[in-house]
């Protein structure tokens, strides 16, 4: 959910982590540990049920453990590092490793895990009442809804928001919102999202987030960086 494949394909091995150990999630007293092939909203929903607090600003953010932990996934203020206390990886070199709390960096949307697979990470939570929990998980999920263009195909955000400024605020101050090339356009719900039409190919997005660059380099002064990744 945060990377946009070129129309050519990937030259190399796309591993995905689809074996039913790597979706397993363990809730151990105040830890949960989770496969890294795992839904990040499965992990956010279980740790909500048994009482346990910290990730439910993150309901509603797509894709898996693995994924959230490589991007540092965050909304709302809170994001996966802060809670993460170890997590497992697998080299390269076929070699398995743990990585504890001090080895970890995390920063907006960074980490430093960039080895081959994530196969798993253990969280540890504060205990809470779990129906306040459920109250302010819900809560979350509604104002991220509200914020998430309906019905289309799309990637996350496609800009990192620029220190002491919000991206999607700075391509619609720029005029951009439902700019259109071929098949990709900026979201009218979310000027941060390009949405792509069935018939959309990989370069209409790339054009367009070429174009919204510009734009906003050229009105606004500010030079967006991605947040998306472009394989
Ligand atoms: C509608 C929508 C809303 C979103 N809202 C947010 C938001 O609020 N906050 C936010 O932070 N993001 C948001 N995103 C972006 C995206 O959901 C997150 O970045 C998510 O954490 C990516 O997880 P993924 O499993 O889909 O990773 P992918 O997109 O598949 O991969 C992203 C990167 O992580 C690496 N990776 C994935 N799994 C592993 C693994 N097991 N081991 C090692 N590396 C791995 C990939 O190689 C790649 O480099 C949103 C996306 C969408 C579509």
């Amino acid at each position: 959910s945060n990377i946009l494949v070129r129309d050519e394909g990937v030259k190399g091995v796309v591993v995905h982590l689809s074996a039913p150990a790597f979706h397993e999630i363990r809730i151990e007293g105040r830890r949960v540990v989770a496969g890294g092939g795992a839904s990040l909203g499965r992990v956010v929903t279980t740790s909500v049920r048994y009482g346990l607090a910290g990730l439910e600003s993150l309901i509603a953010i797509p894709g898996t453990i693995g994924g959230a932990l490589h991007g540092n996934a965050g909304a709302q203020g809170g994001d996966i590092g802060q809670w993460t206390r170890s997590v497992t990886i697998f080299s390269t070199d076929g070699q398995a490793d743990q990585r504890d709390r001090d080895e970890l960096q995390f920063s907006y949307r960074r980490s430093n895990l960039d080895d081959l697979a994530i196969v798993e990470a253990e969280f540890e939570l504060e205990e809470d009442d779990p129906r306040e929990l459920v109250r302010r998980m819900q809560k979350n999920w509604i104002v991220k809804k509200s914020a998430q263009p309906l019905g289309h195909q799309c990637a996350g955000c496609v800009f990192k928001n620029p220190s002491g400024a919000a991206a999607a605020e700075l391509i619609e101050a720029a005029g951009l919102k439902g700019t259109r090339i071929g098949g990709a356009m900026v979201s009218e719900r979310h000027a941060g999202f390009i949405v792509a039409d069935s018939d959309c190919t990989a370069s209409d997005v790339l054009r367009l987030i070429h174009f919204v660059r510009d734009q906003v380099r050229e009105r606004m002064g500010v030079e967006l960086q991605l947040e998306i990744e472009i394989w």
